[in-house]
């Protein structure tokens, strides 16, 4: 292969391979610096081998046939997997204490600033995907207040709390451990008060009752006469759980 200058070390063919019915475009890729053929699946469906130096087209596409129960797996679990989060802009509705509130820009031309309910935080660019640096701001928050609101609770229901922890799960609005320790997730700052109330004694009770017998759901109910429609709210708003962003780290 003669490779003029500018033009790189790779060039490209477009092949097709048949997995079973279906037939998915592929890529050959050549590169010279890759020491085996690679077989890769792109967010697109499409199959993409990397020839190594020396390596054939042919030799590629016989690869790529030995791998076809690999890409099968890979093709569905790209087709099955969560769609990414979606992204928040200026004049995006979110949910902040209960309340859905526009994400807008800051007033007076004020640039690098966003505001939404009582809030106004700083942003690198205020185009672009502005999720990350206002879930971050929303974590803060919530590890701020949240954990007073439990002390307070945990004081007037006389329960004894080790240790209070706000969290990003992935699947659960809180927990608590045998130890003491409340974990709560830092999107309830995105629930109304009395849904994220109900979270805390829900888990607060659970310091006296392991388990989610009758006797539990007593102590909840006598703490929290109108549980079941907080219930109600986090069941017909899941989805906040389910839109994690990708960029969040405990
Ligand atoms: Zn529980």
């Amino acid at each position: 292969m003669i490779l003029r200058r500018g033009e790189g070390q790779r060039s490209q063919d477009e092949e097709y391979l048949n997995l079973g019915e279906r037939r998915i475009p592929m890529r050959l890729v050549r590169n010279s610096r890759a020491r085996r053929y690679v077989l890769r699946v792109r967010p697109d469906g499409s199959a993409r081998v990397t020839i190594p130096r020396g390596g054939s087209a042919a030799e590629a596409q016989r690869f790529a046939e030995r791998n076809t129960r690999w890409l099968e797996r890979e093709l569905h679990r790209l087709a099955t997997r969560p769609s990414r989060p979606k992204e928040w802009l200026t004049g995006t509705e979110i949910f902040f204490r209960g309340e859905l509130v526009k994400i807008e820009a800051g007033l007076n031309g004020e640039s690098g600033r966003v505001r939404f309910g009582s809030e106004v935080i700083d942003v690198a660019d205020p185009a672009a995907d502005l999720r990350p640096a206002i879930e971050r701001h929303l974590w803060r928050l919530a590890a701020k207040e949240l954990p007073h609101r439990v002390l307070e609770h945990a004081a007037l229901d006389q329960v004894a709390v080790c240790r209070i922890t706000v969290r990003n799960q992935r699947s659960r609005w809180g927990s608590c451990s045998r130890r003491g320790t409340i974990s709560l997730n830092w999107r309830l700052i995105q629930a109304p008060p009395f849904v994220l109330d109900y979270i805390i004694l829900h888990e607060l009770m659970h310091l006296r009752e392991m388990n989610h017998s009758a006797r539990f759901w007593r102590e909840v109910e006598r703490v929290c006469p109108h549980y079941e429609t907080a219930e109600l709210w986090l069941k017909q708003n899941s989805a906040l759980l389910r839109q994690r962003g990708s960029r969040n780290q405990a």
